[in-house]
């Protein structure tokens, strides 16, 4: 199948996450792997929702297969109007616009179309994940059921990147805060324990807390967002409980529990910090002969010198990367960085193309 109707194919299934439904979009590409030979499983997450893994003719040898990811779900249209239906895969001016045209199924169809024409000489497993959106669910139960095989010679990520490499990303550490009071009438609030003011009294000892100690050559510091905040019954009641939800974007070489404890410390004993979810970021060697290859073969196809670069956003390679023992890796797809999650979403052709070209010689040179 010709490379910019694969894409628009894939666009036109609609897999929003939340719900996901990925299983018509996996079972299509699945059904298109196997008649080109690949040994293709199937892994449910869910009902209606599926991931594939599919190795290709191949066998990896001591060296290990390349292992492309891409991810089947979108997110949602959100309120805003369309130009173009979000699932009609619209083409105009070079473009094709639609939910998931750059985050990611571009790169999903670049990606297998490469697998598809070198998978007869070259070892190549595709990951092609369910619920990535929502926080990796896809991948990380590939890897919890131990579905994820190696040995890998390098991981590649499809997420939109314009075709320039990305050699590491931050991990997340999401943490509840919890702060428990005694609760008084509010005419009296000296006779109980307010729980908002303790959580306000946390949250401000945290963000005092110095993170850019914890700094990365690659990905910089570590950051902390106050996502959330809940508290208080009733505006007449001195509440009892409070709940911060706090997103960390951490750095490789901190471990999660650590930095948790740490922070804990730090806020004092008013509140308690409790780990919601836990992605690790990763950092490739710069100096690996895999990575400085990737450098040289997508110069001719990119508009500035690929340079050492991470990402702030986390990927499935948070779930796969440590499952496949570390390997090189790197984030690289077709999209517009820019143009992931927005209204009237759209790729490049131009870009999807050199996509398939980059990926192809991904493989052809091992
Ligand atoms: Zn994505």
């Amino acid at each position: 199948m010709d490379l910019i109707e694969l894409t628009r194919t894939l666009i036109r299934f609609e897999t929003v996450n939340p719900p996901g439904e990925e299983e018509d979009c996996a079972r299509f590409l699945g059904r298109m792997l196997e008649a080109g030979g690949f040994h293709v499983s199937y892994h449910a997450l869910a009902p209606g929702r599926i991931s594939v893994v599919a190795h290709s003719p191949v066998p990896g040898g001591d060296q290990g297969a390349t292992v492309f990811s891409g991810h089947l779900d979108t997110v949602p249209f959100g309120s805003a109007a369309w130009r173009h239906a979000p699932t009609a895969a619209h083409m105009a001016d070079g473009k094709i616009f639609g939910r998931g045209a750059s985050d990611m199924k571009s790169g999903v169809a670049a990606m297998v179309l490469a697998a598809l024409a070198e998978g007869a000489r070259a070892p190549v497993t595709l990951i092609l994940s369910a619920g990535e959106e929502t926080g990796c669910e896809g991948a990380r139960s590939l890897a919890a059921q131990g579905r994820l095989q190696g040995p890998v010679r390098a991981l590649v990520i499809g997420e939109p990147t314009a075709n320039q490499p990305l050699i590491g990303h931050k991990g997340a550490l999401w943490l509840e805060m919890e702060a428990r009071g005694r609760a008084a009438h509010g005419s009296q609030p000296e006779l109980g324990d307010n729980a908002i003011c303790k959580a306000i009294e946390a949250v401000q000892r945290l963000l005092a807390f110095r993170l850019e100690a914890y700094s990365h050559p690659l990905l910089g510091s570590p950051t902390i967002n106050v996502g959330t905040i809940q508290g208080g019954n009733n505006i007449n009641s001195v509440p009892d409980r409070a709940v911060v939800g706090l997103d960390i974007r951490t750095v490789p070489g901190i471990g999660h529990e650590t930095l948790r404890a740490a922070l804990q410390d730090h806020c004092g004993d008013g509140v308690r910090l409790r780990i919601l979810a836990d992605m690790e970021g990763f950092a490739s060697d710069v100096e690996d002969p895999w990575i400085q290859n990737i450098f040289r073969l997508v110069r001719p196809f990119v508009d500035q010198t690929p340079e050492p670069r991470g990402a702030a956003y986390f990927t499935d390679a948070a779930a796969l990367t440590a499952a496949y023992g570390n390997p090189p890796t790197v984030i690289l797809g077709p999209g517009e960085p820019s143009q992931a999650h927005q209204t009237d979403e759209y790729v490049y052709t131009r870009r999807v193309r050199d996509a398939l070209a980059i990926y192809r010689s991904m493989l052809q040179s091992g």
